[in-house]
């Protein structure tokens, strides 16, 4: 069994991370990919709606899709939750499961503010997925990259260049090129507390569940 781990804040969730773990499960044929939205998280303090709030968008947003799962590790926790434990606590429960981390090239690169990064970096494999605003090239700022600027060049360039890297713990990375939706939560954080309509950038189930819980309105 293969499964990608997609973890995040989700705060809210949109079509860009939904259309992203489709095409992650589709292109590389995993048996799933597995949404964790974060508890109270470490970086991220200011105005961020409840784990409840988000998680329950999330079941909405993945609910009659059956490769699309949700898992509270994370957020059924008090107080903050890292990566690595996270991790650490599903490998030791699915034995046998190949697990990919799914991250955008933003969260990759921010890897080495995370709790003890060189161990998460050696205990998985990456899936690392495009995002508007960036290009793969910019990963070579990254400080576990073991490929040089050229095979990250040609994945942004070409379409079916060899898109698996190496990295330095000897674990790789696939970098995959999804279709480039430019939606972020900030954005639609924003419109909201602008009055701005947020229609089309989420599922209106979603959108549903902002208004009648009034998120993210000015405080
Ligand atoms: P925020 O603006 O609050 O940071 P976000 O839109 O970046 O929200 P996150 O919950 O931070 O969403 O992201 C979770 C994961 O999804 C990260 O790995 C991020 O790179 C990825 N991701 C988010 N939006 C997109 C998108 N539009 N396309 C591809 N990947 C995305
Ligand atoms: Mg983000």
């Amino acid at each position: 069994m293969k499964v990608g781990i997609f973890g995040g804040t989700f705060n809210p969730v949109h079509y860009g991370h939904l259309r992203a773990a489709e095409e992650v499960r589709e292109k590389l044929r995993l048996d799933k990919i597995l949404f964790i939205p974060s508890g109270k998280p470490p970086l991220k303090t200011r105005e961020i709606a409840s784990a409840r709030h988000r998680y329950e968008m999330l079941r909405i947003a993945v609910k009659g899709n059956p490769f699309l799962e949700l898992s509270d590790i994370e957020c059924r926790k008090q107080g903050k939750s890292f990566t690595v434990n996270t991790l650490e606590a599903l490998k030791n429960i699915n034995l046998g499961t190949e697990f990919f981390f799914v991250l955008g090239i933003d969260a990759f690169l921010d890897i080495p503010h995370w709790w003890r990064p060189e161990q998460l970096v050696s205990m998985t494999d990456f899936i690392v997925i495009s995002r508007p605003g960036l290009s793969f090239g910019a990963m070579r700022e990254s400080p576990y990259l073991t490929s040089g600027i050229k095979l990250l060049r040609d994945v942004d360039r070409f379409r079916n260049v060899t898109n698996v890297i190496k990295l330095k713990t000897n674990r790789y990375a696939i970098l995959l090129r999804l279709t480039p939706i430019g939606i972020s939560s900030t954005e639609i954080r924003k419109c909201i507390r602008q009055g701005k309509s947020i229609k089309y950038l989420l599922p209106p189930e979603v959108h549903s569940y902002i208004i009648t819980h009034k998120l993210y309105k000015k405080s």
